[in-house]
């Protein structure tokens, strides 16, 4: 299948757009297809600078680079890649033009030359006329400016003179339009309920909804997925499909993303920009795992996916019609499983230059990975490996306050003894003995010797060698750190 991705470049990329590029993109995978980044720059006042580049950049974190259309070049500059181009809207204006005359040519489409005025006074007397919704349709067509109530020789002098003017559809009242969509099943709707919509603006630009279907036909898009603000737009769409004898692609129109509270999506209650997340540290692939169960599961209760798993067992027909709540704490969750994931060295690379920056020496350090290890179980975004290694690299500072521990019953009247134990089991010990494994075996038989619970032994020990709360255990750190550095630590805490 061929997708596409069809963002307005009128902001940054929201997630919930990522998400959609992302159920594009695995969909197009899956089916040995192509994914397409088409630009919608149809809507000129709207454009934001540095939309477009964000919005390419973003895909590219996320491993989901287009496999035509726009995208980054080996330079990192944006380029456009494929036969179908150009894939830029504003670049393929010429194009439009000649469909919506090909509209009018057929008796399908006609010109209006209606004024602001005009327009604004046609929907007041609707409104007056108890109409909720006004709209340009059969209804008021017949008595407005147009090249249905003008004659061939006014309409051809407004348009020699240059007079404003725009490209309607003309449509029937009288239809029900019956179309399907992967999400919402079987759907159908009433033609009187759609205006007579723009094709072409004034400026020569086409509407939304003219470009949108010419390029998904040029392009050879087979199945359309998008937010489901653009469900109203589906009938519209169909009878654009209809009007040029095309035969429309298939749809599907996801959800909107929820805040925890059932609320759309907003960014008063968190970050909604897809660069939030990876300015945050969050790893693609963990980002990646979370947008995919978005609204879609597999029916298993299997929740970690490779890029590769999700291609395999995605499919648009699970998608649930129901929004899906953005819990990042499930996210969170998902990026502490693919930290956990990496191997030794992966995990060290990872965290390396971020060490670094702040501790030099762990540059030239034999026994970073070792020492990294420690903190692969509890670490989720890399800014928190310094300070989780920090006594690897700097003196701890030990204070009494640190030491004593009311729930390990560590008392500071005990601490003297705790040290002299301490101190006189692990002095006899080699370095080559110098393992987790031994001095976990010297010291709970030391505990138990001395009758000291475990904690009352080990809790001061791993608060002398580390001088935090928080840290692996005391026998990986005592093992990692190396005898002279422990009994250094140890001999000077009190
Ligand atoms: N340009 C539209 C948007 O910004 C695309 C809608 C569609 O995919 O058809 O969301």
């Amino acid at each position: 299948m061929r997708t596409r991705f069809a963002p307005s470049p009128t902001g940054f990329l929201h997630v919930g757009g990522l998400r959609t590029a992302l159920y594009c993109y695995l969909m197009a995978k899956k089916t040995g297809g192509q994914f397409l980044l088409r630009i919608e720059d149809t809507d000129q006042e709207r454009e934001v600078e540095g939309a477009l580049q964000d919005i390419v950049e973003s895909l590219h974190w996320m491993g989901i680079a287009p496999d035509e259309g726009v995208t980054f070049d080996a330079q990192g500059q944006i380029t456009q890649v494929g036969n179908k181009g150009p894939y830029i809207q504003s670049e393929r204006l010429s194009l439009y033009k000649q469909y919506a005359d090909q509209l009018l040519a057929e008796g399908k489409a006609y010109y209006a030359f209606d004024t602001v005025e005009a327009l604004e006074e046609m929907r007041e007397q609707q409104k007056r006329n108890g109409n909720p919704a006004p709209k340009y349709d059969a209804g008021v067509r017949m008595t407005m400016k147009n090249s249905l109530t003008l004659t061939k020789a006014e309409v051809s002098e407004r348009l020699e003179r240059g007079d404003d003017y725009v490209i309607r559809l003309f449509v029937d009242p009288n239809r029900t339009i019956e179309c399907s969509d992967h999400v919402r099943g079987n759907l159908s709707f009433k033609s009187y309920t759609i205006d007579d919509q723009i094709l072409l603006k004034s400026d020569g630009f086409p509407t939304y909804h003219l470009a949108n279907i010419v390029d998904d036909h040029l392009m050879e898009i087979d199945l359309v997925i998008r937010g489901e603000e653009w469900l109203p737009s589906y009938p519209k769409h169909i009878l654009i499909y209809e009007a040029l004898g095309w035969k429309p692609p298939e749809f599907a129109h996801l959800s909107l993303l929820l805040n925890p509270d059932g609320s759309k999506l907003s960014k008063r209650q968190g970050d909604v920009a897809a660069h939030d997340y990876s300015d945050k540290g969050y790893l693609p692939v963990a980002m990646m795992n979370f947008l995919a169960l978005l609204g879609w599961n597999p029916g298993t209760q299997q929740d970690v996916f490779t890029k590769d798993e999700f291609i395999e067992q995605f499919s648009i027909d699970r998608v649930q019609k129901a929004g899906a709540v953005f819990d990042t704490k499930k996210l969170d969750w998902l990026q502490g499983q693919w930290v956990r994931k990496m191997t030794p060295e992966q995990f060290a690379d990872h965290i390396r230059s971020t060490v670094v920056a702040v501790y030099p020496q762990a540059a030239e350090d034999p026994l970073f990975t070792t020492r990294a290890q420690l903190i692969q179980d509890r670490l989720l975004f890399t800014h928190e490996a310094p300070e989780m290694m920090q006594f690897f690299y700097t003196e701890p500072v030990i204070t009494l306050e640190l030491l004593v521990n009311e729930k390990q019953k560590v008392t500071a009247e005990l601490l003297p003894e705790v040290q002299q134990v301490l101190l006189t089991t692990l002095e006899p010990i080699s370095n080559e003995q110098w393992t987790v494994e031994y001095l976990k075996e010297v010291l709970f038989a030391a505990a138990d010797a001395h009758n000291l619970s475990k904690g009352q032994l080990l809790w001061p020990m791993r608060a002398a060698l580390t001088g935090v709360l928080f840290s692996p255990g005391a026998f990986e750190v005592a093992a990692v750190l190396g005898k002279e550095t422990t009994m250094a630590r140890l001999t000077r805490w009190l």
